[in-house]
């Protein structure tokens, strides 16, 4: 595989020169994520290039400099979703593993986005910090009138000792008290989301037997057929999704560091519908080992990312397959 590259930086020229592309090779989504997107001296004006295409636009932050002004300003350039991220619902917790006063800073941005008219998510990534947090943060996120909250599977991106990741018993733990408590706190929120973990799917099932509805993409709920979910079912990475870095090369996902190709030198039309590793994870007859003949292969799959992170090979058996 050819080596990814994250250190470089556009012009805000060359942002709305690969916006352009996006748009020609027909993408309808764009999200900008980080690191901190904000940080781009003309955010504000690529991003309204992206909605002015008709692009759907949203972002991720960590909420530090958005204050009353710079939520107005995100609402004018016709975002439609604001991601702000916690590290942890505790505010001490938080700080210490981010700056001394963020967490105050992202609370506050997640009300001058509310108050801009946005639509708001609360995330949290589940790690090792949160273990105990699931009700305080949708308590939170309540509090705060969010219109989504999110919980997003952490997915080292080496294979060395991390002690921020959970282990797998930890992780079915969390997902299990997030299945419990969406049933009560699911009428605060237009959606409480759970991503980067596939896996959840079978969990759901085997709690509430295989004929469950299945709640796998946003906003949008989908009940159990094997033809939706051979479509809609498990990792979205290659499949929905591509990321981009800011040096231009183009992933399956943020965390699968597998270069498919580079916006600036390839044509993106081409890559989506021609590259070979992506050919490979669109269909799930590869899959090898454990997930290759697992029954929950079309709803679940397993992450893509976490094997090649392991073994190198993207098609091998999700190494954090719950129990
Ligand atoms: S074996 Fe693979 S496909 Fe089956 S539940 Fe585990 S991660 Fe998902």
């Amino acid at each position: 595989m050819k080596d990814v590259e994250i250190s470089n930086e556009f012009t805000t020229e060359q942002w709305i020169n690969i916006i352009d592309k996006l748009y020609d090779a027909g993408v309808s989504a764009v999200s900008f994520s980080g690191g901190e997107p904000l940080i781009l001296k003309d955010f504000i004006k690529i991003a309204n290039h992206a909605t002015n295409l008709g692009l759907s636009t949203s972002v991720a932050s960590n909420g530090a400099i958005i204050d009353k002004e710079y939520a107005k300003k995100l609402y004018d350039s016709g975002i439609k979703y604001v991601e702000i991220s916690i590290l942890s619902s505790n505010e001490a917790k938080n700080d210490l593993y981010r700056k001394k006063g963020s967490f105050q800073k992202s609370i506050d941005a997640v009300k001058n986005c509310k108050d801009a008219g946005l639509c708001v998510a609360l995330s949290i990534t589940m790690t090792n910090l949160v273990k105990d947090e699931v009700e305080e943060f949708l308590k939170l996120g309540k509090s705060l009138r969010c219109d989504v909250c999110t919980f997003f599977n952490y997915i080292p991106m080496s294979n060395d000792e991390d002690p921020l990741s959970l282990s797998n018993a930890e992780k079915e733990k969390i997902l299990k008290e997030i299945i419990i408590k969406k049933e009560k706190y699911e009428k605060d929120f237009k959606e409480i989301v759970v991503v980067q973990a596939p896996e959840i799917s079978k969990l759901y099932c085997n709690m509430h037997g295989s004929d469950c509805e299945l709640k796998q993409i946003g906003f949008t709920k989908f009940t159990k057929s094997e033809y939706l979910l051979d479509y809609v079912g498990g990792c979205f990475a290659g499949r929905f999704i591509l990321a981009i870095t800011t040096s231009g090369d183009i992933l399956p996902c943020p965390f699968f560091r597998v270069k498919l190709g580079n916006i600036l030198t390839d044509n993106f039309l081409d890559v989506w519908v021609h590259n070979k590793t992506l050919g490979l994870l669109r269909d799930r007859n590869n899959w090898k080992g454990k997930c290759g003949v697992c029954e929950y292969k079309i709803q679940c799959g397993g992450c893509r990312a976490r094997p090649y992170i392991q073994s190198g090979d993207l098609l091998g058996s999700d190494p954090s397959c719950l129990a």
